[in-house]
């Protein structure tokens, strides 16, 4: 029979949220053991967009990661163009540019770092979680102290807290493949919206080797099958010819759940962190694992430690974003919000901060796109 192995933190999930709460743990608490689970043996390649945001970035430098090194042979992306349903296009500088990488690279690299620094891997794919009064079982293979679910969208740790998935006007759906980079496209990442089957939206973000990885999303409350996917992203993105299509789901913030108090406790995609503007997920997910592996030291009390300080770093964040996603609802209120932006470099950043990362919804783009309402 296989011994039973221990850690003092166990995280399901090697990318973004998981490495980031196993760095976080190391950091905190370097007498802590900490073993990752993942199912897939790493580098393995995961559907997105591959944009990352500069925040991204700096909660990975704060864990004391080598970030230079983890983006090596990518260049920056300083430019966002950005089209409303109702045709306005604004293209400007962002206030710092963004980072387009496959996440097999990024993914595989953030790993390695961590691991050297004394964190565990094993591959195993975790099916059954059991919450004991002074541990956690997972599998009869693995024993916990703080179990931490970072297995993203259609997490098991989730599934064992009694948490459902998000409800489908909660929940978005998108595809993702490679294609030549659209011309005149060089380091500007893409993003164009259409009315029809509104809120929905193609990007290409630009790899910086003459590739761009494309892709289309909407919400699954629409009822989108895959062939109106790549239907939509044709619509979008005339001329594109991508290959490797891959769907994935995106849950959105706006359906997190209330996380339990205790040992268990989510990350990243499994806790439904992701930007229901944009789609953005990898800020929230380091976010959110950096905070989860802090957290951990409190034992028992873990899960109420971490809920506590993710409402102090992005509550407010996060109640800014689910009103502007519900107010985006209007395509009026993004042609608006997009004609804004076009007009004022200031608002521009205050929606690319909201969207990618911890901004808020100031007044000025409030007012802003009052103005512009037609
Ligand atoms: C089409 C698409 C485009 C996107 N574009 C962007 C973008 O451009 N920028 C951005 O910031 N975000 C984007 N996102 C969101 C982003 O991909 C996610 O938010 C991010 O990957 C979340 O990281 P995570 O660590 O929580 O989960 P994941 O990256 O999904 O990692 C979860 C890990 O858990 C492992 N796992 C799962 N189940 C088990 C199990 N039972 N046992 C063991 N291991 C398990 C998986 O193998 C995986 O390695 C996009 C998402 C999609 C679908």
């Amino acid at each position: 029979m296989t011994p039973v192995e221990h850690a003092d933190v166990v995280v399901v999930g090697g990318g973004p949220a998981g490495a980031a709460c196993a760095a976080a743990v190391r950091r905190s608490s370097p007498a802590s053991s900490v073993l990752v689970l993942d199912r897939s043996d790493f580098p393995r390649d995961k559907v997105c967009g591959d944009g990352i945001a500069p925040e991204a970035l700096d909660v990975l430098a704060g864990l004391g990661l080598d970030t230079a090194a983890l983006t090596a042979g990518f260049p920056a992306v300083p430019r966002l163009r950005l089209s409303s349903p109702g045709g306005t296009t604004v293209e400007r500088a962002m206030h710092r540019p963004a980072v387009v990488m496959p996440r097999a690279v990024l993914d595989g690299r953030l790993l390695d770092q961590v691991l050297g620094r004394g964190v565990r891997f094993r591959r195993h794919t975790v099916r059954r979680v059991t919450v004991r009064p002074t541990h956690v079982d997972v599998d009869g293979r693995f024993t916990a102290g703080v179990l931490v679910g970072a297995d993203g969208a259609e997490s098991v740790v989730r599934r064992a807290l009694g948490l459902g998935v998000n409800a489908p006007d909660r929940l978005a759906v998108a595809i993702r493949g490679y294609a030549p980079e659209l011309p005149g496209q060089d380091g500007v990442q893409v993003i164009a919206t259409t009315p029809l089957r509104w809120p929905a939206y193609a990007w290409s973000f630009p790899l910086g080797d003459g590739r761009a990885n494309v892709g289309y999303g909407e919400l699954v409350a629409g009822g989108v099958t895959r062939a109106e996917l790549v239907e939509g992203l044709h619509r979008l993105l005339p001329g594109v010819e991508p290959s490797g299509l891959r769907a994935h789901r995106l849950p959105l913030s706006t359906g997190r759940p209330r996380l339990p108090d205790g040992r268990v406790l989510l990350a990243g995609d499994a806790q439904s962190l992701i930007n229901p503007l944009t789609g953005e997920g990898i800020f929230y997910a380091v976010l959110s694992g950096a905070l989860a592996g802090a957290a951990a030291a409190h034992g028992s009390r873990a899960g109420a430690v971490h809920r506590r300080l993710l409402r102090r770093r992005l509550g407010a964040h996060l109640r800014a974003s689910g009103t502007a996603s519900r107010l985006s609802r209007w395509p009026a209120v993004m042609d608006a919000a997009v004609r804004a932006a076009a007009a004022d470099q200031r608002v521009f950043d205050d929606v690319v901060a909201l969207g990618l990362a911890d901004g808020r919804l100031t007044a000025r783009t409030l007012v802003g796109a009052a103005r512009r309402l037609r």
